[in-house]
């Protein structure tokens, strides 16, 4: 079976080496001719607007699924005319837009910060008098690590910002005082069976994913069970197939989601080693039709991205079960070029583990060190 994948970074290159071993075939399509997957599959290199290429591209697939979330919703539509495409493009139309995004959160009765929609200045003093200083105001579409925002504070920021309007429709959300961000991976089969990762802990720096500890420390079973029931309402609303990440923030012990993403997701790269079946091979499963594989952990693990610059191989693997995964792109500052995974038994392990990495590692930006504990309360 050869399955299509459109976009051709990181997230396609690891669900392709998840999907050779049960003898998947990769095709993938990307606008850049570097796109990471060229290493290891054959792709089409064109605009995700080529409908030719799409044909092309389409021409014996199996089905399709994507790796990025912001391939423009008809491509996915014109391709579901010749071929399974999933998870379905209407999942795709609703991440790709912040305020559609909050409104299905709202319609399914999952707990959300306050936002108000808007499009122009005029609009912007009115927004803030609703919702009430600090807030956060974000484009609707193409945001992503921390682009696309403004954290207003003051009504000197809100008076800056008006001088320099964003061209774009926005959606103004309220400031959420969060204790930590939290993200759990979800899995829909073709039958409409479900799988739930543990909620993961997440650390950004700069706006960009740093560092996620999986299971959470202190993950109670009633905020697993919260974090289950509002992916599964959004699986079930969105008639979904493969794998969503949903972005929540944990505030005064209860959970608020933030955002969704349609695809297989950062947060959720210590699977691989750190689950007895990872994110990739499970969105694999999914949309091939296959059983799903088991979410359980294997313990306790550690993610750290490479941003922008690699580590010394050798020192690091001298570490026991630390994990490098490289992605074969040239390092550039902010550039997301690899990750490390970390794997313990316990969370002590884990803990002392941390502690033996590389002195590359004890940077600020990596986040540490964390508290690892992960008694469940
Ligand atoms: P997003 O692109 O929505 O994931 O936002 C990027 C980051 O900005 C999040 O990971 C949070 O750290 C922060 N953030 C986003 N929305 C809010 C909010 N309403 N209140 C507080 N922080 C936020």
């Amino acid at each position: 079976m050869t399955i299509g994948i459109l976009g051709g970074g990181q997230l396609g290159y690891m669900l392709a080496l998840a999907g050779y071993p049960l003898d998947f075939h990769f095709r993938f399509l990307d606008p850049s001719p570097q796109a990471p997957v060229g290493r290891i599959a054959p792709r089409v290199t064109a605009e995700y607007t080529d409908y030719e290429a799409l044909d092309r591209f389409a021409h014996g697939l199996a089905l399709v699924t994507y790796e990025f979330e912001n391939v423009p919703v008809e491509a996915a539509r014109h391709l579901a005319k010749h071929v399974p495409v999933y998870p379905p493009p209407e999942a795709l139309e609703a991440a790709q837009d912040r305020l559609e995004e909050k409104t299905l959160f709202r319609k399914l009765r999952i707990p959300t910060t306050e936002f108000v929609a808007l499009s122009s200045a005029a609009e912007l003093a009115a927004a803030v008098q609703t919702l009430g200083l600090p807030c956060v105001l974000k484009t609707r579409r193409l945001g992503y690590d921390g682009k696309g925002q403004w954290v207003l504070r003051t009504p000197e920021d809100v008076a800056a910002l008006n001088r320099d309007f964003p061209a774009a429709p926005l959606i103004l959300e309220k400031f959420v005082s969060f204790e930590r961000e939290l993200s759990i991976l979800a899995v829909r089969g073709r039958k409409g069976e479900t799988a739930f990762y543990p909620l993961v802990e997440n650390h950004h720096r700069g706006g960009i994913l740093r560092l996620s500890l999986a299971p959470a420390p202190q993950l109670s079973l009633g905020l697993q069970h919260e974090a289950e029931n509002a992916a599964r309402r959004i699986l079930e609303a969105l008639d979904y197939v493969g794998v969503l990440a949903v972005e929540l923030f944990e505030s005064r012990g209860r959970l608020l989601a933030n955002e969704i993403a349609p695809r297989v997701h950062n947060s959720g790269h210590w699977s691989i080693e750190g689950a007895v079946a990872s994110q990739f091979q499970n969105h694999l499963r999914a949309v091939a039709g296959l059983p799903l594989g088991a979410t359980r952990t294997l313990g306790h693990s550690a993610m750290l991205n490479l941003i922008g610059e690699l580590p010394e191989a050798a020192e690091l693997l001298a570490i026991p079960d630390a994990h490098l995964h490289l992605y074969g792109k040239s390092p550039r500052p902010g550039r997301k070029v690899g990750h490390v995974t970390v794997r313990a038994d316990s969370s002590e392990q884990l803990a002392l583990r941390l502690k033996q990495l590389p002195a590359f590692f004890q940077r600020e930006e990596f986040c540490l060190p964390v508290q690892t504990s992960s008694v469940a309360k």
